[in-house]
C-alpha cells in the first residue's frame, strides 16, 4: 500500500508551512535537508515478492505448496527479523511474510537485495519442511538455511 508513506511525504512539509508563516522574529534555523525517512517508498511491492516466490519455489522443487505473500510492517515480525515463514504440513499451505521498506533503514537497492534473500532464506526452511526438525532448537537448522540461502543467490546470474 502507498497511502502510509505518502502521509509521511506530504505531512512534513506542511508542518513546516504552518511554522514559516505568522510574525515570529527568530532566527530562521538552517534549512534542513529532511529526509523523511530512508525509504519512504513501498517496497517491494507484491508483484516483486509473487515473482520471487515463483521462480524459487519452481528452483526448489516446492510445486506442490500454495505460498501465499504479505509485506508487512515491522510489528508483525518477530523482533530483530526481517522475513518469516509459517508453514502447515498437513494441507501444503505456507505463508511468507516480509518486511515493507518503509521499516527498513537500508538503501531501496540493497533492501531489495536483502528481502529476495529473505524470501529464498523462508523457502529453504520450507524444503526442509518434511524433515524431523526440533522446534526447540533450531540453532542448527538456521545454520544451514543461512548458508544455503546466500550460496543459492549468490550463484544466480543477473
Ligand atoms: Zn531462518
Amino acid at each position: 500500500m502507498h497511502s502510509g508513506a505518502l502521509l509521511v511525504l506530504l505531512l512534513l512539509p506542511l508542518a513546516g508551512l504552518a511554522q514559516s508563516s505568522g510574525a515570529s522574529r527568530t532566527t530562521a534555523p538552517p534549512p534542513v535537508v529532511r529526509k523523511t525517512q530512508p525509504n519512504a517508498i513501498a517496497l517491494p511491492t507484491d508483484g516483486q515478492v509473487r515473482e520471487w516466490i515463483n521462480v524459487w519455489q519452481k528452483r526448489l522443487g516446492l510445486g506442490e505448496w500454495e505460498i501465499d505473500a504479505k509485506i508487512v510492517r515491522i510489528w508483525d515480525l518477530p523482533q530483530d527479523t526481517i522475513a518469516n515463514i509459517h508453514w502447515t504440513l498437513s494441507s501444503k499451505k505456507a505463508t511468507i511474510k516480509v518486511l515493507n521498506a518503509v521499516d527498513s533503514t537500508l538503501k531501496p537497492a540493497a533492501f531489495l537485495k536483502d528481502t529476495e534473500l529473505s524470501v529464498v532464506h523462508e523457502l529453504v526452511h520450507l524444503s526442509m519442511a518434511k524433515l524431523p526438525l526440533d522446534p526447540k532448537h533450531t540453532e542448527l537448522e538456521e545454520e544451514a538455511v543461512k548458508r544455503i540461502s546466500t550460496a543459492l543467490v549468490g550463484t544466480v546470474k543477473r
